[in-house]
């Protein structure tokens, strides 16, 4: 009986989570789920990204925080369509909470739909939101280890970032093993090197973003 529990909460989910896409693919929205351990410069990507996008592209933002909204006061100046959702004490985004964010948003307003989950590198890969496309950051400082420790985040990803490149040779860095890990686990995603901050490889990754357009 409680294997038949677990397995009506997942459905449920999913099909929550295609709800969701159904809603965005009405609307002309594509989506990306953006995953990856605290700090690894999610939303320091998307402050650098949206800029690069606009206008040809219209962008929005569903930020997920367990709490405060200082993620959503950091890309409140771009202009886009910023929404906080507060988990609580939830460890990753759920689909009924993307639901009630796509509930905030004029999606037929919006091109692209950046979907920041709780930095975590476990639970929210288990949870399909209804994106089309999920983007995994992985930061230098985390180490060149992580592919192989965490391969449910790395191995359903579209396209795998390597933030923090300006740190390569503090850290001794080793990112041949972080392609060689992923040659095991997943050669359909591309490996983006890039350094937010400094805006390096940023270029690439907005090529990557544009063509997904022509992809859907
Ligand atoms: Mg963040
Ligand atoms: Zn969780």
């Amino acid at each position: 009986m409680k294997i038949n529990v677990v397995k009506n909460v997942m459905e449920a989910s999913d099909a929550m989570a295609d709800e969701n896409r159904r809603r965005m693919d009405a609307a002309g929205v594509v989506a990306i789920n953006v995953l990856s351990a605290p700090g690894s410069g999610k939303t320091t990507l998307l402050e650098k990204t949206i800029p690069l996008l606009a206008p040809r592209y219209r962008c929005a933002v569903l930020v997920g925080d367990l709490q405060t909204t200082r993620d959503a006061e950091r890309l409140g100046d771009l202009g886009a369509p910023i929404t906080q959702i507060n988990t609580g004490r939830g460890c990753h985004l759920s689909p009924a909470e993307v639901a009630e964010g796509l509930d905030t948003l004029e999606l037929d307003k919006i091109d692209l739909l950046f979907i920041e989950n709780v930095g975590n590198m476990v639970c929210p890969a288990a949870f399909d939101l209804g994106e089309h496309f999920r983007a995994v950051l992985l930061s230098t400082p985390e180490g060149d280890d992580k592919v192989a420790k965490y391969p449910t985040l790395f191995q359903p990803a579209d396209v795998i970032l390597l933030t923090k490149i300006d740190l390569l040779d503090v850290l001794e860095y080793d990112s041949q093993r972080v392609r060689d890990d992923l040659s095991k686990l997943n050669t359909r995603a591309p490996l983006i090197e890039c350094c937010p901050l400094s805006g390096a490889g940023l270029e690439e990754w907005a090529g990557w973003l544009r063509e997904r357009f022509s992809e859907k």
